[in-house]
């Protein structure tokens, strides 16, 4: 039986006090640390923008050129009505947050004068600087915004079928807020019995690389809460020599698994899968080796969509060609092959990145650039590598994690939050603040 997870009342208003108390800390911080677009100058220009995709990236990139530029014409492609809030979805496959929590209109965030194409992109010619929807229409630009996100790979595991999420054990928080919510009554039907629980990551760039440890964290921690971890093992397979692609973030995570018993496989990725038999085949170092599971959640390869993958816009050599992440300056975001085109996102082929945080900071630099082209007046905007992740390590309980290119840790909020540390103020983060935070980036407010 699935159950919800009810918040103790008296705690609950304990944290709100707190909050309200804290004030709006995480998000004045977050916005004091850069220009907004109301606050930058409008610049007159009859320029064609198109962005492709309308999701995190696509939607603050359209809200903040809208706010910072006259009579140019701003057009966003994306099929999808829906917006999803990702991050959610882990709260949701937690049992914390309904589904509806991940669910909104992408009406609801276009700026005013935008014009919005309910098509996907089916073509992108970066010559004849020219993007094709999938009706066959034409939309010639003269800057290109590509934000995309990337593209879910289930194909890449024999055997998957993800309409089958939320059967026989099989769990899946990537694919959609449907998947979240059938993910949990899978898990939580694990964490009432007990069992061989499996967790992982694929091998290659994904996003929010931090969304499968946090999971396998939250499933322990049920357990625990309903007495049921002693008759449980949680075995985590890791696709490298490493938990995380920053050391000191996972020594931390390796020693946290340590201390709650979870069992690692370095070097194994997920290959296939026996839905019906419950088994997981991994490839290894020396060939492959089989996993019995009673619950799995399955994280599938990612890498670039079809449309962008055919185009001449990947890496064409180096660690992100063969995913086909496009090929971009990473301090800019700007396509070095075609000065027009900007890569924001998931989509964007640079070393770090990939959450809806790197978004915020990667969007600003990327107009900054564009608005400095049409104002012929070259921007100085930099992106440092802003990754940031709130590590779940059990519920009422987060380490927010930020890093960027070089390794290093950054504090936004030094004093407060120490990054390492499992603190309920970075739960209270991720499980409060981030959303509406998000909702203000996508609004070109944050
Ligand atoms: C389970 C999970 C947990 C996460 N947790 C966190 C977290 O805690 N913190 C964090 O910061 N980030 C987190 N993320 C990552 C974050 O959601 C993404 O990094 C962010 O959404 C990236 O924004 P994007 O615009 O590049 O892609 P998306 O938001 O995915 O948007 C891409 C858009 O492009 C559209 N599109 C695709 N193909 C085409 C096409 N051919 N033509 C037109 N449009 C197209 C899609 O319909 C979509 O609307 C999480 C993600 C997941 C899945």
């Amino acid at each position: 039986m699935s159950k919800t997870l009810q918040p103790d009342p008296r705690v609950e208003t304990a944290r709100r006090r707190f909050l309200a108390g804290l004030g709006a800390l995480p998000l004045a911080a977050a916005l004091s640390q850069t220009s907004t677009p109301a606050q930058a100058a409008s610049v007159k220009s009859s320029a064609r923008i198109v962005i492709a995709g309308a999701g995190a990236a696509g939607l603050a990139a359209a809200s903040q050129l809208a706010a910072r530029l006259q009579g140019a014409s701003i057009t966003v492609i994306d099929a999808r009505k829906e917006h999803y809030y990702q991050p959610g979805f882990t709260l949701v496959a937690a049992g914390i947050k309904p589904q509806a929590y991940t669910v909104s209109n992408t009406g609801d965030y276009l700026p005013q004068g935008v014009e919005w194409v309910t098509e996907r992109v089916a073509e992108i010619d970066p010559e004849g600087n020219k993007v094709v929807t999938e009706s066959g229409k034409a939309m010639a630009y003269d800057f290109l915004i590509l934000a995309t996100g990337l593209e879910l790979n289930y194909a890449g595991i024999e055997g998957m079928d993800t309409a089958r999420i939320g059967q026989n054990g099989m769990g899946s928080i990537y694919h959609s807020p449907q998947a979240a919510t059938a993910t949990w009554q899978a898990m939580s039907a694990f964490a009432d019995k007990g069992g061989i629980g499996v967790f992982g990551r694929p091998a290659g760039e994904m996003k929010c690389a931090g969304a499968p440890l946090k999971y396998t964290f939250i499933t322990d921690d049920h357990l625990r809460r309903r007495g049921n971890r002693g008759k449980a093992e949680i075995v985590y397979m890791a696709q490298s020599k490493s938990l995380f692609g920053v050391p000191i973030v996972a020594e931390k995570v390796r020693m946290l698994f340590q201390d709650r018993g979870v069992k690692v496989n370095h070097e194994h990725v997920l290959q296939a899968i026996d839905l019906d038999k419950r088994i997981a085949t991994y490839k290894t170092l020396t060939g492959t080796a089989e996993q019995k599971y009673d619950f799995i959640n399955v994280v599938p390869p990612m890498r670039a969509p079809e449309v962008v993958r055919n185009s001449p816009l990947p890496w064409t050599e180096g660690p992100f060609a063969a995913d086909g992440w496009v090929e971009v300056d990473r301090d800019t975001l700007r396509h070095k092959r075609y000065p027009n085109v900007f890569g924001v996102g998931d989509i964007a082929g640079v070393p770090k990145g990939k959450t809806a945080a790197s978004v915020k900071w990667q969007v600003p630099v990327a107009v900054s650039h564009l608005i400095g082209d049409i104002a012929g007046k070259a921007s100085s905007e930099v992106y440092n590598g802003y990754t940031s992740c709130p590590l779940i390590t059990r519920l009422g309980q987060a380490m927010l994690i930020e890093f960027d290119y070089k390794d290093n840790l950054i504090m936004s909020f030094p004093g407060v939050i120490a990054p390492l540390e499992e603190l309920w103020i970075s739960w209270v983060m991720k499980t409060m603040a981030l959303k509406p935070t998000y909702i203000s980036m996508l609004r070109g407010r944050a």
